[in-house]
């Protein structure tokens, strides 16, 4: 199978991260970084609900009718989102996801794996699984 651009640009972001990663070299920072960045995301899109409020969260228990398929249930399940994200949370977000494939990235480096492959090995996976997959 041959790799079309998006696997050349995926390859290419690991190694510019590999040249950009030079004050946090260490595993250990790198750990931490990965740790730090999760949150940012996490509160990015805290954020956009409780500062800006372009989105709501409708959280409360989802019913799984028995005997519905898997079919069934995904038009069933909702995100628990109400709204839309506006231009500014969009970009804030984006911005932290960014940093968190960075810190991702640069621990593939340090422990010499490739992210290419954990995406095509996992996207393997998911076909395998196909409806079937509760992740
Ligand atoms: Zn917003």
């Amino acid at each position: 199978m041959g790799k079309s651009i998006n696997d050349i640009f995926l390859e290419d972001f690991q190694g510019v991260v590999g040249e950009m990663l030079i004050r946090n070299r260490s595993i250990l920072d790198v750990l931490s970084k990965i740790q730090v960045s999760g949150g940012r995301v996490n509160r990015a899109v805290v954020k956009s609900v409780t500062h800006c409020g372009c989105i709501s969260i409708d959280g409360k228990k989802q019913a799984f009718p028995n005997g519905a398929s898997i079919n069934d249930l995904s038009g069933l399940v909702s995100t628990q989102v109400k709204g839309e994200l506006c231009p500014d949370c969009r970009q804030t977000i984006e911005k932290e996801i960014g940093g968190a494939l960075f810190y991702l990235a640069a621990l593939c480096n340090t422990l010499d794996i490739s992210l290419y492959d954990v995406i095509l090995k996992e996207k393997e996976t998911l076909a395998t699984l196909g409806n079937y997959s509760l992740r």
